[in-house]
This record gives C-alpha cells, structure tokens and sequence, in this order.
C-alpha cells in the first residue's frame, strides 16, 4: 500500500529524500474517488517517473456556494488500493485545516484562457484550481504532473501557469479514459440517474459524428459545432451548455476547420454537468 501522509511536512520530505537519492517523481493530483482515468495518470507516472506520488483532496476553493462540495463523492479505502494497483508511492491526504490554516490571501489567475466556456460558466472555479495546483506544485517541488485531457481546458490552465510561473514541473496530459460506451469517466458520473446514465454517451457520439463530418471535408466551424449541438439536442435527458471548436493550443476560438483543433462540449444532465472534447486534425 502507498505510504498516506496527512501533512505537508511529512509529504514534502518523502519526495525531497528520494529526489536527494537521484529518483525523478511522478505526480498526480485528484479530488479522490478515484477510477481508471485517474488511474491511467498514476500508471504513466509510475512508468515514467522512479517514484510516483499522488493527492487526495477536494479542494473547497473551486467550487460555488450551490455546488456539489458537501456531497463529493468519496471512498479513501478503494482510492488507497487503486492507487497500490498502479504503483504509487506516496499519497498526500490532508484536511481543508492542513491546506488552508489560515483564510487564504494569496491566489493565481491566469488570465485569457479562463474568459470562456467553463470559466464562464463557473466564475471562480480555474482561480481555485491554479491555487490549489501551484499549492501542490510547491511542496511536490521539480516533478512531471499528470493531468487528463478529460478536463481539456484544466490541463490548459494548469500548462500556462506553470511556464508563466517558471515552476519546476513539467505537465503531461494524458488521453481520456471512456467507459465501453463512450462514456468518459468522472467522479461525477455517480450522480447521473439510470435514464441520465443512458443518454451521457450522447456527448462522445456526437463529438465522433463531428471528427467524421470534418473529416469528409466540413470546414464550417457552424457546422461542424452544429452537428454536437443537434446530437445534444435531440436527447431528451441533456441541456447544452456549449459546442465550441478552438485551437487546440490556445482554446482561441476556431474561424476555420484546419490545423490541431480541439472540439469541446458541456452538457447538463438535470444537475450534473458533463464534460468531453475530442482532437480535430485537418
Ligand atoms: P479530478 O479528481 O476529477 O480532479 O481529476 C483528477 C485528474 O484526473 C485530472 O487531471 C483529470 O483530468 C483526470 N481525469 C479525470 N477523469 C479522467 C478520464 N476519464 N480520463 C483521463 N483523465 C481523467
């Protein structure tokens, strides 16, 4: 089983001692319940990295007051031995009084990439991821950290500050790990009733139909962002919340269908809002 350290202290010391030995570190940072996405992450870490270390912590600075803080779901034990299957190390599990003693002052925003899609849907949530990640890349300290492009524009968020900042960590982003329907998996999927479970695969479909259509020529980004938006549409279960194509490097809006681009979508099923997006090369 990893070693779990319920501090700072003791964390950072455990990374810092097997760096002074010559091991390079391998880092994951989750808000638990875990699954094989996460999993996926810990594994790249483990094989690339000499020693791979993760977190465990649903960080209370990126959500709203009406979201789902209180009722994130959470299961430390299965977390534990996922994370022994794929050869971490090392977890860092502390409290909210651990990681934030006192009301925190000091905070990272980074700017442009966060004006849109889930930045304009939740106002305060990247401020509170770039908190937290710089928070975690500091007392990880020089490391590869691994992100999911399940949360395409997270990873973007996290890439820039991390060069804007000059931290001692180079950010890897590692492929979407589905379910056998298409399904992209997320902690949050256990929120989804049965007839809501049924109609998610909806989102990777209709990203699929829309790789197809550019890929039989399509070069309207109306169109190609139309054909997600009437898929979306047409299942009763779901509410869009955006289709949009964007540089895959930027998250600049697209003007045409050509070069790395990146087809993102948010949808609504009742409560729960589901993320997916999908490489889109011409
Ligand atoms: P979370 O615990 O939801 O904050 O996610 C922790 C990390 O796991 C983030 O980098 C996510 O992008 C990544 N992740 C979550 N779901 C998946 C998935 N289905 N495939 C790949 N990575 C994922």
């Amino acid at each position: 089983m990893p070693e779990v350290h319920a501090t700072i202290e003791s964390f950072r010391a455990a990374l810092d001692a097997a760096r002074a030995g010559g091991a390079t570190v391998g880092f994951v940072p989750t808000m638990g319940y875990l699954h094989e996405g996460h999993g996926s992450l810990m594994r790249a870490a483990t094989r690339e990295c000499d020693l791979a270390a993760a977190s465990i912590f649903v960080n209370p600075l990126q959500f709203a007051a009406n979201e789902d803080l209180t009722d994130y779901p959470r299961d430390l034990d299965r977390d534990l031995a996922l994370a022994d299957d794929c050869g971490v190390g090392h977890v860092l599990v502390p409290s909210v009084e651990e990681m934030y003693p006192t009301p925190i002052l000091t905070t990272v925003t980074v700017a442009d990439i966060t004006a849109r899609f889930e930045g304009a849907a939740r106002p305060e949530h990247f401020a509170g991821v770039a908190t937290v990640v710089a928070k975690l890349f500091s007392l990880v300290g020089p490391c590869r950290a691994y992100f999911g492009e399940k949360d395409y524009q997270q990873l973007a968020v996290v890439r820039r500050m991390a060069l804007d900042l000059s931290m001692p960590v180079t950010v890897v982003g590692c492929p979407i790990i589905r379910e056998d329907d298409g399904l992209a998996m997320s902690s949050r999927n256990v929120y989804l009733s049965p007839a809501q479970r049924a109609a998610a695969p909806v989102l990777h479909r209709s990203l699929v139909a829309a790789v197809d259509a550019a890929a039989r020529g399509e070069r309207s980004v109306a169109a190609v962002e139309a054909v997600v938006a009437g898929a979306v549409a047409a299942e009763p279960e779901a509410v869009l919340d955006y289709a949009a194509l964007v540089d895959a490097a930027t998250l600049e809006p697209a003007t045409e269908v050509s070069g790395h681009q990146r087809l993102l979508v948010a949808a609504r099923f009742g409560t729960t809002r589901l993320l997916d997006n999908i490489a889109v090369t011409s």
